[in-house]
């Protein structure tokens, strides 16, 4: 059992028993088949997520050949480990996008994120993926009434560039079953919940149904630039006119982007099953995706197998920008503190996984997305910022009409200059510094709301 101060206690895990290396939703598929040999296509996509096999997809049905290298599988990535919330534009970073792009491009912006939702929707349908898809919208919803003001402040400026959200006061939150930790917030009645395990492998299924050439257990190694693209890996090269890097919160260790994106790595628990007793106790019928207004938030949610999955509240950086694929011991005890606290009626449900994954960031929090070198062949996509199942999977489309020379208004929404990056040790002097303040000043709202929760 781990104590906390105050004598909270939290379900007791180890991770070498609970710990999932590719998170909690999918394993390894049997059929990976790696790159032998030289092949060559119109495109290569570097990256197998949402991202990666979304332009695969969208290239092929366009009739381009496209190879897909996968470092790992499909959904090794953010797209295997993360909450499954296909969120549009709300809790965005408003105010930020208005001071770093101006009003108008802001509101593009907004588009850009809230489009990406419909985008999946269509594509679940037309592509045949069940991936246990909850349309209930999302409600940011405050732990303590010290969170109504950042609340409101950020509906209201996200109303003015077209993030249609509306307040949802106490009564309407116990009408609809919303655990009374969370007292009051703002609903987004756009997209909901979905198992990404299962829609990331349906879109790998997809793309092997379309004729994508895709290698998994293939890492990129190194690639020449110029007319023709040359990506060499440890048994073989591909060739092509085109690539793509869907490579996300790794791409620094590419060598591209090292100064525009830095990896943040989230943490991510799951309970086990609910009894029906339990579930019963908890109402919260529509299931509704929660996250939090803290300054690093919290996210709850229900899944299809009657679990509960809490994923972010704490985030790392790691040194130099690495990514290692290992436990966060600290984050997932933080998590099981918020189980507890968001969930009293639930103590003593035990923690059945817990996993960590990277997404990608910029300075800015918007996305970063363009073309490398003279020869504009070569595509990048980053800077998700823990937004990445609508928009990634959008990106696909936008990347897709961009080499067949359109470019979507939504795509041109997003360009803009991407701060530099600190270099090292400044950098992890920074991030750290952001971070621990930002879980000091979240800590102190917590303690705010346990007091409050106490004197009821
Ligand atoms: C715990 C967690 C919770 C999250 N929750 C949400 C959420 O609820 N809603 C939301 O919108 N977003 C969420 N996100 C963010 C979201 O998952 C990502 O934005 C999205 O999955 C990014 O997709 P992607 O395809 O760009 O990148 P990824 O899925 O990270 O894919 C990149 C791929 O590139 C491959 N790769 C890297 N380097 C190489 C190489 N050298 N050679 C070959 N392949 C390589 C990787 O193996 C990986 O598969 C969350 C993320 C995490 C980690």
């Amino acid at each position: 059992m781990i104590t906390y101060r105050r004598n909270e206690k939290v379900s007791a895990f180890t991770t070498s028993g609970q710990f999932r290396r590719f998170g909690g939703w999918l394993k390894r598929p049997a059929d990976l088949q790696y790159l032998q040999g030289c092949v060559s296509a119109d495109v290569i996509v570097i990256g197998a997520g949402f991202a990666g096999l979304s332009t695969a997809l969208e290239l092929t049905a366009r009739g381009a050949k496209v190879i897909v290298i996968e470092q790992e599988f499909a959904g090794f990535g953010a797209s295997g480990r993360n909450a499954g919330y296909l969120a549009g534009s709300m809790g965005l970073e408003f105010e930020l996008f208005v001071k770093k792009v101006g009003h108008d491009q802001a509101k593009q912006i907004v588009s850009f994120y809230d489009a990406g939702v419909p985008y999946v929707e269509n594509r679940l349908i037309e592509l045949g993926i069940d991936c246990d898809y909850n349309s209930s919208g999302v409600i940011r919803a405050a732990v303590h009434p010290s969170q109504e003001k950042r609340l409101r402040k950020s509906m209201a400026v996200g109303l003015e560039l077209g993030s249609v959200t509306r307040f949802v006061d106490q009564v309407e939150m116990r009408e609809r079953g919303i655990p009374p930790a969370f007292l009051f917030g703002t609903f987004q009645q756009l997209g909901g919940t979905l198992d990404p395990g299962k829609y990331v492998l349906g879109l790998r299924r997809a793309a092997i149904l379309a004729g994508v050439q895709l290698y998994e257990q293939t890492p990129l190694l190194s690639y020449s630039e110029g007319p023709t693209i040359t990506c060499k890996t440890a048994r073989g090269s591909a060739s092509a006119p085109y690539m793509v890097l869907a490579t996300n919160a790794f791409t620094p260790q590419l060598g591209v982007l090292h100064n525009k994106v830095v990896p943040f790595r989230v943490s991510a628990i799951e309970t086990e099953p609910l009894s029906a007793a339990q579930l019963d106790s908890l109402g919260w019928q529509g299931r509704e995706g929660i996250v939090t207004p803290h300054i690093t938030m919290e996210s709850h949610r229900l899944t299809a197998r009657n679990t509960l999955v809490l994923t972010t509240k704490q985030l790392s950086y790691v040194y130099g920008s690495k990514t290692p694929n290992e436990p966060d011991d600290s984050a997932y005890k933080a998590l099981s503190l918020a189980l507890n606290e968001r969930f009293p009626t639930l103590r003593g449900l035990g923690i059945q996984s817990c996993w960590s994954g990277y997404v990608s960031m910029a300075y800015d929090a918007l996305p970063v997305v363009g073309a490398l070198e003279a020869q504009n062949n070569i595509l990048y996509t980053a800077g998700c910022s823990g937004h990445g199942v609508a928009t990634q999977s959008l990106m696909g489309r936008l990347l897709t009409e961009r080499i067949c020379g359109i470019e979507n208004p939504l795509l041109t929404a997003l360009h803009h200059k991407t701060p530099a990056m600190l270099p090292e040790p400044l950098q992890w002097c920074a991030l750290n510094a952001g971070l621990t303040a930002a879980n000091w000043f979240d800590q102190w709202t917590n303690r705010r709301a346990r007091k409050a929760a106490a004197s009821t």
